[in-house]
């Protein structure tokens, strides 16, 4: 049976879309007067613009107002658009940025110009002023700041890398094969070389290569040279001089660091915690350090080296930069507990409520029980012994220095027992063949005594609980919610102003849902 449909009853709404309005509509009218885009209005009018208008030179053709621009472009990151050419298409597009760019059309390179050339040197003194707005208005104090890092990859080949340990054995196959040319060459030439000879292998460079090989040449001339030493110092020559001058240059980029990505020189291979894969694959990034209150961002920096402890001093200084002085007090997790960085947070009158290794561990009842470890053992201090459950005394046998990448020195007083030869209980107390020997660093004991009781103190409880909420759930939400996991730009200084985008458009967006 067919169903009949009465369609006199079906009504449509009027659709005309070649309607022409009276008067334009005002864009004005089409905002909520609660969206975000007028927080970012409002802000961005609000700070001071001077050092950015510096950078222009002034002639020429007009150039779009930095205000417009810098609107436009912190908004665009708010609103997960990233990429200039997106921006530039929604300044067409999308009523919020025609209404901020007064309906002006930049395109994606004037854009991205203004980006990486404009703000460059620029923009963190920006930030620093939305910061001081947010103190202002009562949001945040700047008083403690909680520290963490992560890595967000860059924008490079995943597969173009250099290795410092690769360079580093190569030099080394070059080194010995060169001795070799060299020992035969006195084989053969004994009396040519004498009072020729370079003056060591260790510091092997391209110089000291060609030259040595020249001498080699001029010594083998008119000798008997055996077939395989002759095509070898063919290849040697022809070869040799290039490679370790390429070496050169990257050990240059290396500055330190275990490796560079050749399409991003200032990026390093470092394992990441996204590993989709579960490969471990080592991804080219970098390191970035944010420091926040309330959830909002305060500091940024943005480090070459994997290792949270060394950045935590450069953070700090960008801090003091910024704001002229810096919080009363740090909370951060264990990856930043060395005694350089206690020393420093000391020196500067900062409270350290910085955890190190092990401190969760020692507080279990296992740890604290444990009669062979070096921390249990009992100290008597007039005589400078410590001792063993055996009753076995360590005598101080002297102190080591340690230096660290950074420079820093650290003072290692060993001690050594006398005596544990037969010791019953010895595989308990420890591993290594010989008399125990054990390593202690005082003043690193002496932070540590400090870090704990402010950290199990009814404050540092309080900002243990809050630290995963405050730093961590950033990352979270630049992660996440921003969908932000790797840089379009390359270079320090461009992904730089990048994360300083990043932190600048998250802190507004912060303040508009607190609105
Ligand atoms: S191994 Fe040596 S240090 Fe350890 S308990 Fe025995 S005597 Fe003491």
């Amino acid at each position: 049976m067919q169903i009949k449909i009465d369609r006199s009853k079906v009504i449509f709404k009027d659709y005309s879309p070649n309607q022409i309005l009276l008067l334009p509509p005002s864009l004005e009218e089409m905002i909520d007067p609660n969206h975000p885009v007028r927080i970012v209005n409002q802000v961005v009018d609000s700070l001071d613009l001077d050092n950015l208008i510096k950078k222009y030179k002034g002639g020429g053709t007009s150039s779009y107002h930095p205000k417009m621009m810098l609107k436009v472009i912190v908004f665009g990151y708010l609103s997960n658009i990233y990429s200039c050419r997106k921006i530039a298409q929604a300044l067409h597009r999308d009523i919020y940025f025609m209404w901020l760019s007064a309906m002006s059309y930049p395109d994606h390179n004037t854009l991205n110009r203004f980006r990486s050339e404009r703000l460059n040197g620029v923009l963190k003194e920006i930030f620093s002023q939305v910061v001081m707005l947010l103190v202002d208005s009562g949001v945040i104090s700047m008083n403690e700041i909680f520290l963490d890092g992560t890595k967000i990859e860059a924008n490079a080949n995943r597969y173009t890398f250099v290795w410092a340990k690769s360079i580093k054995t190569n030099k080394e196959k070059i080194k010995k094969q060169i001795k070799e040319l060299w020992a035969y060459a006195e084989s053969v030439a004994k009396e040519e070389l004498e009072n020729n000879e370079p003056e060591g292998f260790e510091k092997i460079d391209e110089q000291q290569v060609r030259k040595t090989i020249e001498t080699i040449d001029k010594a083998l001339k008119g000798k008997e040279v055996n077939k395989q030493v002759k095509a070898k110092l063919s290849k040697v020559r022809k070869k040799w001089p290039e490679i370790l001058k390429r070496y050169e240059q990257q050990e240059e980029l290396l500055e330190g660091r275990n490796s560079y990505s050749k399409t991003d020189p200032d990026a390093t291979f470092f394992r990441m915690k996204e590993d989709h894969l579960g490969n471990g694959q080592l991804k080219p990034a970098y390191n970035v350090q944010i420091s926040t209150e309330n959830q909002f961002i305060v500091g940024y920096t943005e480090h070459q080296l994997a290792a949270d402890t060394t950045t935590l001093k450069e953070h700090m200084e960008s801090l003091r930069q910024q704001y002229d002085k810096l919080p009363q007090a740090v909370i951060t997790d264990s990856g930043y507990g060395s005694e350089e960085n206690y020393e420093y947070l000391e020196n500067n009158y900062v409270e350290a409520y910085v955890k190190y290794n092990y401190f969760h561990k020692e507080q279990s009842k296992k740890w604290k029980e444990d009669p062979y470890r070096a921390d249990n053992l009992i100290y008597n201090q007039d005589e400078d012994y410590y001792l063993c459950p055996q009753g076995k005394k360590l005598i101080f046998n002297g102190e080591v220095k340690r230096t660290n990448d950074n420079g820093y020195e650290q003072a290692i007083r060993v001690y050594q027992s006398q005596g544990c030869n037969g010791c019953l209980v010895k595989n308990l107390c420890y591993k290594a063949k010989g008399d125990r020997r054990i390593e202690i660093n005082r003043k690193l004991l002496e932070y540590k005594r400090k870090a704990r009781e402010r950290l199990t103190s009814e404050k540092g409880i309080e900002y243990r609980r809050r630290r995963p909420v405050d730093v961590e759930a950033v990352f979270g939400i630049i992660k996440q919610n921003k969908n932000y996991r790797k840089f379009l730009t390359r270079g320090l200084e461009k992904t730089q102003i990048e994360l300083g985008l990043i932190a600048f458009s998250h802190n507004l967006s912060k303040l508009a849902t607190k609105n």
